[in-house]
């Protein structure tokens, strides 16, 4: 029997050629996935670089969508659109074509070596954190608490330069 359709947020990023291109092409290829429907998506942040800082801007945006995937098969149709994508796993947080993270998956909590939701960094990026709120500002991170507490306590960051 198939499960039911799961609420879910993505947060994609992209720092190497055509930035805006690389995040619709990824955004078209999640929408076409199997048992997957696109929902909304947030605006696109022109950002600095973070963790690793000697590297080119990013555009960052976060989609919701619903799907019938369970978490581990929803990781690995993404993991195959970053490796279509041409996406090469180089250095830690180096450049990238596309990266495509699980953020929240509905209220559900998991933790193995391959699969963090709520995603590990999630509370501490603006770039994730300020397009999530955008989508819907009533968001709770599973216990972790409300969004919006975590938006307003990064609100003195500047690692976002603009909405393209
Ligand atoms: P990052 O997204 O932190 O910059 P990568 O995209 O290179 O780094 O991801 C490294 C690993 O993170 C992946 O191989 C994946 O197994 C793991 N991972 C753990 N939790 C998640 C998640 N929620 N979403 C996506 N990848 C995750
Ligand atoms: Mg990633």
């Amino acid at each position: 029997m198939k499960r039911k359709s799961t609420q879910c947020y993505l947060g994609l990023g992209s720092n190497i050629g055509d930035l805006k291109q690389n995040i619709d092409v990824a955004i078209k290829k999640i929408s076409l996935l199997e048992d997957t429907q696109l929902i909304k998506v947030a605006s696109f942040y022109l950002t600095k670089a973070w963790g690793n800082t000697r590297q080119q801007d990013f555009i960052n945006t976060v989609i919701s969508i619903k799907t019938k995937l369970e978490p581990n098969a929803l990781l690995l149709v993404l993991q195959n659109i970053e490796n279509e994508m041409g996406r090469v796993r180089e250095e830690k947080w180096g450049p990238r074509t596309i990266d495509i993270d699980i953020l929240l998956y509905e209220d559900i909590v998991v933790k193995q070596p391959q699969l963090t939701i709520p995603h590990p960094y999630l509370t501490e990026r603006s770039f994730v954190l300020v397009p999530l709120f955008e989508l819907d500002k009533t968001l709770v991170i599973p216990n972790q608490g409300q969004l919006v507490h975590f938006v307003e306590g990064k609100s003195h960051d500047n690692d976002i330069i603009t909405i393209i």
